[in-house]
């Protein structure tokens, strides 16, 4: 499997030509209202991803006491009609006790490069990261085992979807599966997604084939420190990293959202 940070800048260099070549120039708009240390990092990330290929950019904030729901509605309706906006992110969480779903269904699907509207032609940028990396290290799909750990509409859900549809043999577990059905089925695995959000959950007292392929997308901290759910020294063939694995690939899978909405 390709280094992560070697293939995303493989990835970003094709997306600057595609850029130049079809002069790409309308903006991505990220709409913020949380302003938490990771939140910032999150935006920030974007859009520094947005100048090295060269798509002009916008944040707008959200101000908690001078803003509610309807304004941020509203304001959405106004950049889906605005022929200068290429995209749209409303960056998550959103103000305590707003609504998520009201917020995303504002968004024109057309404009929705996270894949969150119902009617979106998007998929979601996690999993489109992580089905583009397999597929461009040759992964075989068809007739594998795959295992994805956590069932959120915008990882576990989509992903399993997308390999089944690929012809993989899908299971997902959860929280209310037992450890030791778990461990089974980690056991068969070719192909393991890993989502819940519990650092180094896979510890090595899991045991996997020695050609398993494990995409670890959880995030947590520790001390100030970025950890998977995965241990990253598990025996297998290959396991993304945390930091500098699904997370870069989430990152190119908005950059080519953005792409493909213009
Ligand atoms: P989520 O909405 O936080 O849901 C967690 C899922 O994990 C639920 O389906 C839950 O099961 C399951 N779960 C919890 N404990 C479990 C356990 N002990 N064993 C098995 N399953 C368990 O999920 P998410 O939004 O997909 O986020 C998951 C993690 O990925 C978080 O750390 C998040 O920060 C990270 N993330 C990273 C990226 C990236 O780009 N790297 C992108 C998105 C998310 P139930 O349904 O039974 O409750």
């Amino acid at each position: 499997m390709k280094i992560i940070k070697e293939y995303v800048l493989e990835q970003k260099n094709l997306i600057k030509k595609t850029v130049e070549k079809y002069h790409i120039n309308k903006k991505l708009v990220i709409i913020q209202s949380v302003s938490d240390g990771a939140t910032n990092a999150y935006v920030k990330g974007k859009c520094k991803d947005c100048d090295e290929v060269g798509i002009a950019h916008e944040v707008i904030r959200l101000d908690e006491s001078a803003h509610d729901i309807d304004y941020l509605v509203n304001l959405i309706k106004k950049l889906n009609i605005d022929e200068t906006v290429g995209g749209i992110i409303v960056q998550l969480p959103l103000f305590d006790g707003w609504d998520v779903e009201r917020v995303q269904n504002a968004i024109d699907p057309r404009l929705d490069i996270d894949g969150f509207h119902k009617l979106t032609k998007f998929l979601p940028a996690t999993p489109r990261g992580m089905i583009d990396y397999l597929k461009d290290n040759d992964f075989s799909f068809p007739g594998k085992n795959a295992v994805v750990i956590g069932r959120s509409e915008i990882v576990g859900r989509p992903m399993a979807k997308i390999l089944l549809d690929l012809n993989m043999n899908v299971t997902i577990t959860h929280s209310k599966t037992t450890n030791s059905d778990l461990r089974h089925y980690l056991e068969n695995a070719d192909l393991v997604v890993v989502a819940i959000g519990k650092a180094n959950f896979l510890d090595k007292t899991y045991k996997f084939k020695e050609n398993a392929v494990i995409l670890d997308v959880g995030i947590s901290r520790i001390d100030g420190h970025l950890v998977g759910d995965c241990e990253n020294d598990v025996q297998c063939y290959f396991k993304s990293p945390v930091p500098g694995g699904v997370g870069l690939l989430t990152r190119l899978g908005l950059l080519k959202n953005f792409i493909d909405a213009q």
